[in-house]
C-alpha cells in the first residue's frame, strides 16, 4: 500500500512537471513566433479581411460593431504601457513595444455600437433581443473565424481584444 502511494505521488509530480514544461514551451514558442515576424505599418490584409467578415456576420445578427484599434507601432505601444504606471489612468496593457499582436498588425479591438451611434463596452447588452449577450455573440463568430479572444486569457482579461496569426 505504501509503495502504491509513493508511486502515485511520483506520477503526480511528473504529471505536474510536464504540464509546467509544456506551458512554458508554449508561451515561449508563441512569443518567438511573433517576434520573428516582419513589422508592418498597418493591419495584416488577412486580419483586415477577417475583421470585415466579422463585422458583416455580426450585422447579419442585428449587432453593429466598430473596430476601435488595429495596428499600433512599437512607440505607440510603449506610450500605452506607461498608462497606469508612470502616467495617469488605469493599466490597459501588459505588453511593451514589440510584445503585442497589435504591433504586428495581427490584432483588433472591437466595441458595440448602438443605433444612436454611441459606442458601448457592455458585455450584458442585448440589443438584438435574442436573450444572448451581443458581446459574446460577436466573440463566438470571431473564434469561428480563427481569432483568439483576450477574454480567455488567464492573467489579464482583455475583453475587446481579438488576435490571430494567419497561416
Ligand atoms: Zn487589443
Amino acid at each position: 500500500m505504501k509503495l502504491i502511494a509513493k508511486t502515485s505521488f511520483i506520477l503526480c509530480l511528473l504529471f505536474v512537471a510536464d504540464l509546467c514544461f509544456s506551458y512554458v514551451r508554449h508561451a515561449w514558442h508563441s512569443q518567438t513566433a511573433l517576434q520573428d515576424r516582419p513589422v508592418p505599418s498597418a493591419l495584416d490584409p488577412i486580419v483586415k479581411q477577417n475583421a470585415d467578415t466579422l463585422k458583416a456576420a455580426a450585422s447579419n445578427k442585428g449587432i453593429s460593431i466598430v473596430i476601435t484599434e488595429g495596428f499600433r507601432s512599437f512607440k505607440e505601444q510603449d506610450e500605452l504601457y506607461k498608462q497606469g504606471r508612470t502616467k495617469k489612468g488605469n493599466i490597459v496593457t501588459y505588453a511593451k513595444g514589440g510584445e503585442s499582436y497589435h504591433n504586428y498588425g495581427l490584432a483588433i479591438d472591437f466595441a458595440l455600437q448602438k443605433k444612436d451611434g454611441s459606442i458601448l463596452w457592455d458585455m450584458d447588452y442585448d440589443g438584438n433581443q435574442n436573450g444572448k449577450s451581443d458581446w459574446l455573440e460577436v466573440v463566438t463568430i470571431a473564434k469561428k473565424l480563427g481569432f483568439e479572444w483576450g477574454g480567455d486569457w488567464e492573467r489579464f482579461k482583455d475583453y475587446p481584444h481579438l488576435q490571430m496569426i494567419p497561416d
